[in-house]
């Protein structure tokens, strides 16, 4: 057993040198102490809450107490890059070993990984699967200089997550090769159900857990019913967002497509990302993304896994995600630097039904796991529906209890509530008489004209005018009736076949409430009133960062960014990787005389100080 995790003034220093911040956050203090100590952990962080460093501070401890190299399991090439740039960036040894490399580049690296000279390796897990990895991983071994696997995005183990890798299966290996080497393994989404699968597959049974609050307080969660997307999203974008960093995700590579024109044509600085770019497309937008300001990223979910651009202000789905994992990660991709930060939603009907569309018709998945994943659509459809804190709802299904946040559209706005009941009703009902007049079902249009009464073409030839639920729903507009069926649907009282032309029916469940039991209380639709209430209650976090500098203080910044950004292009690296804006916003409200004034500020290293330190006073000093 490794000894007791306490603080550890070496930790500390580490910190402080390396990384230029004065206190470690929330629980790394243990981790870190723990993993030096020689423990396996399994740690479960929310996005931003400060995972590498849960990894990076043992690393260096390690490698100075002669334990040699960390080797840090990780999933995609482009965000290797950029860590081992801020590491770089940091003064430390660090590298990475993939497939952009030249055959000279990569044996040249491995003569320094065996000699230990590098602190940190990352690689890929099929990578670290190949015999030639094995054998060097087993020399450094042989002479106790294999100091520590770090096992990042640990839930790819898992066919439960959202990320499923089978690469990463063959990790399970790892301790059974390397016997006595700890291991951490690091996460930001985990049910329970994908945490106990994550624990099994890399077999961490014996590893302390440290589960931080998956808590994002800086971001507002924000649901809003689908009536005209594009249109929603634009005002959403130019109202709050103008100029700032953003993801909009689609679901599919068209829409993604489309999607980006029409922010073009909007003005907006879009670009669309999916996997049926070629790679090297994929590779500039993205890189554009993290270099320059104020780019909107519309994508499939193919993008942003381990995207750590700490500014991003806004993310946005046009289409439903699959579940809550998907939904939280995504939305985790803003304000990473815990600046205000907006997740915003449309959803309908449509998306419900693609989403159990996708669902019923794989074919690759057993009926037990599309059962799962039923379940699991449907606990994002009921958060959607929701008149309660999002947060509430979003913390409870990862099983944190929690207060209503006021950070969120039902605490700020909260949504008026009808009762659903005798609608749910009458549509249950009109399901029930329909099928049993016509021995068919029907999909939701037609029941609907049925229910307002719409003498239409098709509900006169099939005489559904004469039955008795004909009218009785006309005191209920059609975006009612959608919110009604949704709930309907979320609930397991209608079946939505998919398979034949997305008919309704019902299911046992529908039995109780057509009884006469049970209650459903619906959102109200949004009207006028509540968009004109929101205009009142500005839910703008623009100019957030640099509202409370003074003049002076602000035009510093200006100049501190412009500078950046000229040593980010020098060094071919994100602006962020060379200082935060939190760090900037320090240094131009510090008003730096000396060096000395520069050390205490957070995010500023011993090497970045070295490196940058006099450069930085020459630009708050004088305005070129
Ligand atoms: P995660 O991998 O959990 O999403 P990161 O490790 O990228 O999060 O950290 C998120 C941000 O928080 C980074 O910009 C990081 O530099 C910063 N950070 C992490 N730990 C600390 C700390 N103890 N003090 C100040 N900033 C921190
Ligand atoms: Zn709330």
């Amino acid at each position: 057993m490794p000894p007791e995790a306490t603080a550890s003034p070496q930790a500390l220093d580490i910190l402080h040198e390396v990384f230029g911040y004065s206190a470690f956050r929330g629980p790394q203090q243990a981790i870190v102490a723990h993993v030096i100590a020689g423990g396996d952990a399994l740690v479960l962080m929310p996005t931003g809450g400060g995972k590498s460093l849960c990894y990076q501070v043992p690393a260096i401890a390690r490698q100075r107490a002669g334990q040699g190299v960390t080797i840090v399991v990780s999933p995609l090439i482009a965000l290797m890059h950029d860590q081992v740039g801020a590491l770089h960036e940091a003064g430390v040894e660090a590298a990475f070993l993939n497939s952009t490399l030249t055959a000279e580049e990569s044996s040249q690296l491995e003569r320094r990984l065996l000699r230990a000279e590098l602190t940190l390796l990352y690689a890929a897990p099929e990578r670290i699967n190949t015999p030639r990895m094995r054998g060097l991983l087993a020399s450094l071994h042989e002479r106790g200089l294999l100091s520590l696997f770090a096992i990042d995005e640990a839930h790819c183990v898992s066919q439960w997550g959202h990320d499923f890798r089978p690469e990463y299966r063959s990790l399970s290996l790892l301790h059974e090769e390397f016997p006595g080497v700890p291991r951490v393994a690091l996460t930001a989404t985990a049910d329970a159900l994908t945490r106990q699968d994550m624990i099994e597959r890399l077999q961490l049974q014996e590893a302390e857990q440290f589960i931080s609050s998956f808590d994002r307080p800086n971001i507002r969660y924000r649901l809003v019913e689908k009536t005209d997307p594009m249109k929603q999203l634009l005002r959403f974008i130019e109202s709050e967002h103008e100029g700032e960093a953003g993801i909009v995700y689609c679901q599919s590579r068209r829409r993604v497509e489309e999607v980006a024109e029409q922010l073009q044509a909007a003005g907006l600085e879009a670009l669309a990302y999916h996997a049926g770019l070629e790679s090297s497309l994929r590779q500039q937008r993205q890189d554009r993304f993290l270099r320059e300001d104020g780019i909107v990223i519309v994508a499939t979910i193919a993008f942003g896994m381990g995207i750590d651009k700490p500014d991003v202000r806004f993310v946005a789905h046009l289409d439903m995600p699959k579940n809550i994992e998907g939904y939280y990660q995504e939305t985790g991709r803003a304000g990473r630097d815990g600046l205000a930060a907006n997740a915003w939603m449309a959803y309908g009907l449509q998306d419900v039904v693609n989403q159990r569309r996708m669902i019923d018709t794989s074919e690759v998945a057993s009926e037990e796991f599309k059962q799962v994943m039923r379940g699991k659509l449907d606990a994002l459809l009921t958060l959607a529906e929701s008149t309660s804190c999002r947060r509430v709802s979003l913390l409870a299904y990862f099983g944190e209890a929690s207060q209503p946040c006021m950070n969120c559209d039902n605490c700020l706005t909260p949504p008026a509530v009808w009762d659903g009941t005798e609608a749910a009703r009458k549509l249950l009902s009109c399901i029930y008489r329909v099928q049993q007049a016509s021995g068919l079902s029907f999909g939701a249009g037609h029941l609907m004209d049925i229910l307002r009464g719409k003498s239409t073409e098709k509900v006169l030839q099939h005489g559904h005018h004469q039955l008795s639920t004909f009218g009785i729903g006309a005191d209920l507009s059609e975006a009612q009736w959608r919110s009604v069926l949704r709930q309907l649907i979320a609930r397991n009282m209608v079946r939505v076949d998919t398979e034949a032309f997305n008919t309704l029916a019902l299911l046992p469940d529908a039995k109780a409430l057509l009884r006469g039991e049970g209650e459903l209380l619906l959102r109200e639709q949004p009207t006028v009133r509540s968009s004109s209430r929101r205009r009142e209650g500005k839910t703008s976090t623009r100019g957030l960062a640099e509202a409370s500098l003074n003049a002076g203080a602000l035009e510093r910044l200006q100049r501190l960014k412009a500078w950046r950004a000229e040593v980010a292009r020098q060094h071919n690296r994100p602006a962020y990787v060379i200082f935060h804006d939190a760090t900037l916003r320090a240094i131009a409200e510090r008003q730096p005389q000396q060096l000395q004034d520069l050390e205490d500020i957070s995010g500023m290293g011993a090497k970045k100080l070295e490196a940058y330190g006099a450069e930085v006073l020459r630009v708050c000093a004088a305005p070129d």
